[in-house]
């Protein structure tokens, strides 16, 4: 199936509260160009200098979104333009994005990374290390990020059971910091292989990539 094909099936079967990030990560610029011509003003990457190379290159209405693990020296590449950083799952990392924020005399809206999967290998805050990051002193006081809600993946298994309830786990987080934070809308979280679950959980962003694009070929 054909890109266009393969964003018109996953696009109807969204509801109207879930935006689609689609994830153009290792991808040619004809791929972006393909769903962009569809239509699609979303695109997610997990490297910033792959982001920042095809945001030269592409249309500038487009919404690039940070979703891998962000090293702290590399956001001054992204801050003039990144629409979505998914992936903050530290203070330090926060507090670099709003001094790189500043200079480009922005607001970067972020989301903070969730650890609720099995493996170690995912990145994250728990639920303990959120709680004291928004309740800090410091964190009231970065006046160039807003967060404007969690992320979070699930474990890579064929077990639905247990990814229903990690992302059943990740909304009833979100919706308790979203009563006493306020401000958040967005609970991103579901992938090419669990998003259909992870709306059914309460997703408001799903990030798809393979489904759209088809398979990866890292080298
Ligand atoms: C690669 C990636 C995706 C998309 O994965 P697919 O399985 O190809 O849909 C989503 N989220 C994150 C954080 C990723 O790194």
């Amino acid at each position: 199936m054909s890109i266009k094909e393969n964003l018109a099936q996953i696009k109807e079967q969204l509801p109207d509260n879930v935006t689609l990030v689609a994830v153009s990560k290792t991808k040619p610029l004809q791929d972006l160009q393909q769903a962009y011509q569809e239509g699609q003003r979303i695109f997610g990457e997990n490297k910033i200098q792959e982001m920042t190379q095809k945001w030269a290159e592409m249309p500038k209405d487009i919404e690039w979104h940070m979703i891998g693990h962000v090293q702290r020296n590399k956001v001054k590449y992204m801050a003039e333009f990144v629409s979505l950083i998914h992936g903050v799952d530290s203070l330090k990392l926060l507090r670099e994005i709003d001094k790189q924020a500043k200079k480009h005399r922005r607001v970067i809206s972020c989301l903070l990374q969730i650890h609720i999967a099995e493996e170690d290998t995912k990145f994250g805050l728990n639920e303990e290390e959120l709680r004291t990051l928004v309740s800090s002193q410091e964190f009231i006081t970065l006046e160039n990020v807003r967060i404007k809600g969690l992320m979070g993946m699930a474990t890579f298994t064929v077990d639905e059971v247990q990814i229903r309830r990690e992302f059943n786990k990740l909304n009833s987080l979100y919706k308790s910091v979203q009563s006493d934070f306020g401000g958040l809308s967005i609970l991103s979280m579901g992938m090419s292989g669990d998003y259909k679950i992870a709306i059914e959980e309460g997703s408001t962003m799903v990030r798809i990539g393979s489904s759209i694009f088809g398979t990866r070929n890292y080298q």
